[in-house]
């Protein structure tokens, strides 16, 4: 029979991939609880008008890459292509924006169907952050700061960071009418894409990936020359903020990121080492979608950062994860030995806290049972036969130094792994 393999872009995490995702998961959960933020946890399926409505209905996520289905009631459902969208529902449903000044953030799979390369999948995974309620600049600058202090937690050389602002919606439509007589008076030049989305949402144009379109749309007008007073005002703030606190930047004008649903400020953390699918992080303002999905008018910005990309580059950069290896590999010698093994087991994670304890689980001959426990990556081998049941002690075996084995009294072996916690582990000998 052929066997079943999973669905094409979206991939195991395997054990030995998993130490890296936890090392960066847990490094990012301490960093938002340091700055105040609070985890939430949306469902992964909502239904689709939710992203129609905040994603915009003529973008690529929803024109040709959702997860979309009837359920069996006939609804018409989605994978989440994105976070904010939920979060944002979320927070209306429960209440949440009664009290301005929200932090939150949620980190789990995306769903888009798109072509699967390096860096690009149909499920991945992000780190979606959100402050709900701040108009201020201040709210931006804290989100670009505390993704610049991730990439230094996690080791990695900072991304290049790339500002705009999209201004309001006004000042977008003012815009768009522009770049629509822009564009229109330059139709031959365009390729097919830009074409029909110069009739659907032309500010997507700025957005195309065409080196042919380049030029033209170097030099189409630029909204940051567009902005009004009170837009200008809020960007200088922000580039005054970032200034005090020594963050580099770039004001690129034709950034318009992939999503309707952004005015005012936008950002994207981009590096050239991941080749093609370059941006990690990408963020913005979006003051205006709590009221479209139903919510009385409030603030909002977030950002998003991808968690493979950011895999990826923890991979180049060398860092290796730190991933805790087992105290020990407990196997029981014999039949009165396995029938115990777990009870002594129990006894020891009863008396030692944070115990890392393997029992080993077949019956085998002792050279098979230490083949294992070498194999498990155990620091020590733990072997309990009827003399040690006796004796209420434990056979110990340092499976990382050539030293003779010892008995040691279940109470004694408390001692043991403390001193094994407070010294480095010693490499694992060539076997
Ligand atoms: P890109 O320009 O690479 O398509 P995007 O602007 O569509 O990215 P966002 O919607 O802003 O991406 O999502 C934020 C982050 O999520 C991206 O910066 C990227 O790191 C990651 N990401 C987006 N789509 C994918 C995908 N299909 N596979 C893996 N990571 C992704
Ligand atoms: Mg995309």
């Amino acid at each position: 029979m052929n066997s079943i393999k999973a669905i094409r872009g979206m991939n195991d995490i395997l054990p030995s991939a998993v130490g890296a995702w936890q090392s960066i998961e847990r490094q990012m959960r301490t960093l938002l609880a340091s700055f105040g933020y609070e985890e939430i946890r949306p469902p992964i399926v909502e239904r689709t008008e939710l992203f129609r409505r905040s994603i915009g209905e003529i973008t690529d996520i929803v024109e040709k890459e959702m997860y979309t289905f009837d359920d069996r009631n006939g609804d018409s459902l989605s994978l989440r292509p994105e976070c904010t969208a939920s979060i944002a529902r979320a927070a209306i449903q429960s209440g949440l924006l009664r009290t301005p000044g929200q932090r939150v953030w949620a980190m789990g799979p995306m769903f888009r169907h798109e072509r699967p390369q390096k860096g690009r999948y149909r499920q991945f995974h992000q780190l979606d952050v959100e402050i709900l309620g701040i108009a201020d600049a201040s709210a931006e600058a804290e989100l670009i700061v505390m993704s610049r202090r991730l990439w230094r937690m996690l080791g990695i050389d900072d991304p290049v960071l790339e500002v705009n602002s999209l201004g309001d919606r006004t000042i977008q439509k003012r815009y768009r009418k522009e770049l629509v007589e822009y564009f229109s008076s330059r139709s031959a030049e365009l390729d097919d894409d830009c074409r029909r989305r110069l009739q659907t949402n032309p500010l997507r144009i700025l957005d195309s990936k065409n080196p042919a379109m380049q030029p033209l749309i170097e030099a189409a007008p630029r909204i940051v020359d567009r902005l009004d007073p009170a837009a200008l005002g809020h960007f200088e703030r922000l580039e005054a903020m970032l200034g005090e606190a020594g963050v580099e930047y770039r004001i690129n004008p034709r950034l318009v990121r992939g999503l309707d649903y952004y005015t005012g400020t936008v950002f994207e953390w981009t590096t050239d080492a991941l080749g093609a699918q370059s941006a990690v992080c990408g963020g913005g303002r979006y003051d205006d979608l709590i009221a479209d999905i139903g919510g009385s008018a409030s603030p909002a910005i977030g950002f998003a950062i991808g968690l493979e990309r950011l895999v990826a580059l923890l991979e180049l950069s060398g860092v290796e994860p730190s991933i805790p290896v087992p105290h020990a590999y407990l196997a029981g010698i014999g039949e009165a030995g396995e029938r115990s093994a777990h009870a002594v087991a129990e006894r020891l994670r009863d008396a030692i806290s944070d115990l890392r304890l393997i029992v080993d689980a077949e019956s085998a001959s002792l050279k098979a049972k230490l083949k294992r426990a070498n194999r498990s990556g155990a620091r020590f081998a733990f072997l309990l036969g009827e003399e040690e049941i006796r004796d209420g002690a434990l056979t110990v075996r340092d499976l990382r130094k050539d030293t003779p084995q010892s008995s040691i009294s279940l109470e004694g072996i408390s001692a043991l792994i403390a001193a094994a916690d407070a010294a480095p582990t010693p490499a694992l000998p060539d076997h």
